[in-house]
Parts: structure tokens; sequence; C-alpha cells
């Protein structure tokens, strides 16, 4: 089989029903976006973490699937090595947004080796700032030199542990201008999106309608706003991610302009350990 027909997922099975299924869910998660949106531009990420690259293809090429519906962009991974495993398989017409705790020594060969990776969510230290610019000027270097048609920016969210837990990642909050700072001054192929949290269950949990405030939020959109004053920007031209499968409409109506959203979609996730890269046809 030749790389080409590898890189378009042309051989892999996609099952009628599964399809249906993920195309219906995904179409109820994008009305509910809708629905609490007001006419705003809400970025849906399908998280497809530990899923099958046959689940994403079925999203983002239905008409494998006899579907009318226009294909998804952008998927979320939280693995840098399934990340870039998948997006060989998959067509490159893909928006890879890398949403999971990032390791250094990850972050160089990553921005290298996926050319269609559109976002990386989880950027907390400037040293991983770094390595990922390093990965971005070398996969720019390459694609210049094969006169191809090169290769923009890639983007970067600054994650902010909102909630203070040891738990999650993110920079402190008081320390989310001068990481903004690094990436806008120092990294010149990257460019500072926003800022991303994930913030606490407990929090998520109380405010989960679409009237509900989450504390995670709020503290999020006013750290956006003092940055976008240090850096001299507009707010607007810093987004906000925030909100998973369980709060999501919430974090909406608290100003979020990305969403990131993966059991509703895919249902629920099997262990790191169970996952399968890619789901072989069924003998019938
Ligand atoms: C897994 C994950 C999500 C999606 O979570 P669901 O609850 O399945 O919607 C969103 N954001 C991040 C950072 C994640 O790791």
């Amino acid at each position: 089989m030749s790389e080409q027909a590898a890189a378009n997922g042309e051989d892999m099975h996609i099952d009628p029903q599964r399809a249906k299924l993920l195309a219906e869910n995904l179409n109820r998660v994008t009305q509910r976006i809708q629905s609490v949106s007001n006419g705003r531009k809400v970025r849906l990420i399908a998280v497809s973490k530990l899923k099958p690259a046959n689940d994403i293809l079925a999203l983002h090429n239905p008409s494998s699937s006899h579907s009318s519906s226009p294909g998804h962009l952008d998927f979320g991974e939280n693995y840098a090595q399934e990340l870039t495993e998948k997006s060989h398989l998959l067509p490159c017409s893909i928006r890879w947004h890398m949403i999971g705790a990032l390791q250094t020594n990850k972050c160089k060969p990553l921005a290298e080796q996926v050319a269609n990776l559109y976002c990386v969510s989880s950027v907390d230290t400037a040293k991983k700032a770094d390595a990922l610019e390093k990965g971005r000027a070398a996969l720019a270097e390459r694609l210049a030199s094969q006169s191809s048609e090169g290769v923009g920016n890639l983007r970067v969210l600054v994650q902010v542990n909102t909630s203070g837990e040891e738990s999650k990642s993110g920079v402190e909050l008081s320390e989310a201008v001068e990481l903004c700072k690094h990436v806008r001054e120092k990294c010149a192929h990257l460019q500072l999106a926003g800022l991303m949290t994930i913030g606490a269950i407990a929090r998520s949990q109380e405010a989960s309608g679409p009237d509900g405030v989450n504390e995670d939020f709020v503290a999020l959109r006013s750290t956006r706003d003092k940055v976008a004053e240090a850096l001299g920007v507009e707010k607007e031209e810093l987004e906000l991610s925030m909100g998973m499968s369980s709060d999501f409409e919430a974090a909406i109506g608290q100003g979020s302009d990305e969403v990131r959203v993966g059991t509703t979609i895919f249902g629920d996730r099997p262990a790191r350990k169970d996952a399968k890269l890619k789901e072989e046809r069924a003998e019938t």
C-alpha cells in the first residue's frame, strides 16, 4: 500500500452504524453549543484520545459513510505519541490539538513531525514553549527546502491552573503574564492564541448548567484580561479554551471560545493499555 493511501485513511474500515451514532452525537453537541452561544463562534474540539483512528475518520470524512454533513476538522489528543501516530494514518486536512499534559522532551518532535498540528493547548513552562518553537522552526525550514506551501506559526494556549490543585497542570495564575510574554517575544514560530484551563471537578459539578458560574472560568477570564493589558493587545485576540463534556454550556455562558468534548461524542474511553490505534474490520 502506498504511503499516500495510508495517510488518507483509504484503507480504513468504517462501520456505518458506528459512523451514524458518532455523527448524531456530534450534531447534538453542536446544537447544544449553538443554543447557548448567542451567535458567537465557539470552536468544538472533538476529543478523540484513546479512541481508534476509524472514529476520527468517520467524523472527518463523512462521505465515506454516506452522510451529507461536512466533515469535522478539530480533534484533540492527550498523548504526543498517539497524536503523532494518528496524524500519519489520517488525512492532513485534520486540525490536531494537543490538549494533554506535555513532557518537555516530547515537544520538539511533536511540533516537527506533525505539520497539521493546529494548536498546543497545554503550554505551562517556558522550556516547553522553547522546545515547541525549535520543532516548528525545523518543520518550517524542512518544508521551505522542499518548496512546498510552507507552514504558518503554531498556535499555542498557555494552560493556567485556576483551581490550584496539585494534580492539575498549568501555570499559577500569577505566572501567566510572564509565560505569555515569553511566547510572544521569544518564540517567532509560535502564535499566542489564548489561555486554557480544566478546573476543579467539584466546581464544574456545582455550576454545570448554562447559567452556572464556575470560579475557575471566572479566574481564567480575568487572567486573560490581565494578559491582554500587559501585552497591549485586544482581549478578543486571546481566546479562552474552557469547558468539557460535563460543563461546556456553563463555560460558553462565561465566555469560552473553544470547548473540548470527548465522552459525550465518543462514549466512555478504554483504559490506556487497552486503547487501539486502529480498529480492524470484524470478521463476518
Ligand atoms: C479528556 C479531556 C477532555 C475531554 O473530557 P470529556 O469529559 O471526555 O469531555 C477535555 N480537556 C482535556 C484537557 C482532556 O484531557
